[in-house]
């Protein structure tokens, strides 16, 4: 019996470039610990350039990802950092951080990746913020695909990536098809960046996603097609996500939100620290600003 279900998307603006929103979904907050996904492009940077100011994070870890184009992030540790296709960005807020993400300024041609969020468990949703680079990640040659893995293993290959829960991300270059070896603890989610193909027989076209449950130890996939599959360990616990933070309660929430107002207000955060940036601080979407 196949465990597959199809989750559709919604398109959601992003400053003046749309994307498809995949995660999370009401009949799935979470797949594994990832509790967000960002569709966006393939845009042309000329209409659709990345620029998103310094806002915070709490609680959970940001997975950038870039089949085409070019991204600079720049956080309140410090970092400054181009990410390119191929690359890997992984921020892990931790309490809190903040992150500023823009096309660089002579940018041409296409746009197009995902952003991804994991939530972070109990063990370290306190914990220090932190973020890594990962230039070099393992590359599979299974048999009718090329699969880079982001984070967690595959067929005996790990990426360096943190992870702070079991859990596994990979891109998938498929020729025609391809039998993708699955962890049967986890659940997991393929996400169609390009082409229709079929996943255990269902056609699953771009802004749609299959969901697969736990017990599933392979995916086939027929198809010319660009995806990406998520997975993991069933989260620990329920999330609260509002906005830019993940949490378990609205009293976290709304503290970091306070937390947040204060820095729009005053400037200034031992919590969130400062992004250099040449972007403007973004205030919380309808939330009171007076600190
Ligand atoms: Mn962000």
């Amino acid at each position: 019996m196949s465990g597959l279900e199809l989750l559709d998307s919604r398109e959601v603006m992003l400053g003046s470039t749309p994307v498809a929103r995949l995660l999370p979904k009401r009949q799935h907050r979470t797949v594994g610990p990832w509790c967000f996904a960002d569709h966006f492009g393939p845009v042309d940077v000329g209409v659709g350039a990345m620029a998103v100011g310094p806002h915070p994070h709490i609680g959970l870890q940001t997975v950038t990802w870039l089949f085409a184009g070019e991204v600079v992030h720049t956080d309140s540790l410090g970092s400054e950092q181009v990410i390119r296709p191929g690359q890997l960005n992984l921020m892990s807020a931790g309490r809190g951080i903040a992150h500023a993400e823009q096309s660089p300024a002579a940018s041409v041609g296409l746009m197009h990746g995902l952003q991804l969020w994991v939530a972070q468990p109990d063990a370290t949703r306190w914990s220090d913020p932190a973020f890594e680079h990962h230039a070099e990640l393992p590359v599979v040659d299974l048999s009718g695909a090329a699969v880079t893995v982001l984070v967690g293993s595959l067929a005996g290959e790990t990426s360096a990536a943190r992870t702070d829960w079991p859990m596994v991300g990979l891109d998938l270059v498929v020729g025609t098809s391809v039998e993708v070896p699955l962890e049967p603890s986890f659940e997991h989610a393929v996400l169609v960046m390009s082409g229709a193909p079929s996943i255990d027989g269902t056609t699953v076209s771009v802004g749609t996603t299959a969901y697969l449950a736990p017990g599933s130890t392979s995916a086939r996939i027929d198809g010319s097609a660009r995806v990406v599959v998520i997975g993991g360990e069933p989260f620990e616990a329920p999330i609260a996500m509002s906005w830019n933070f993940v949490a378990r309660t609205r009293d976290e929430l709304d503290d970091a939100h306070r937390d947040w107002a204060g820095v729009i207000a005053h400037g200034g955060s031992q919590r969130f620290g400062d992004v250099r940036s040449e972007l403007g601080v973004v205030p919380a979407p309808g939330y009171p600003t007076g600190g």
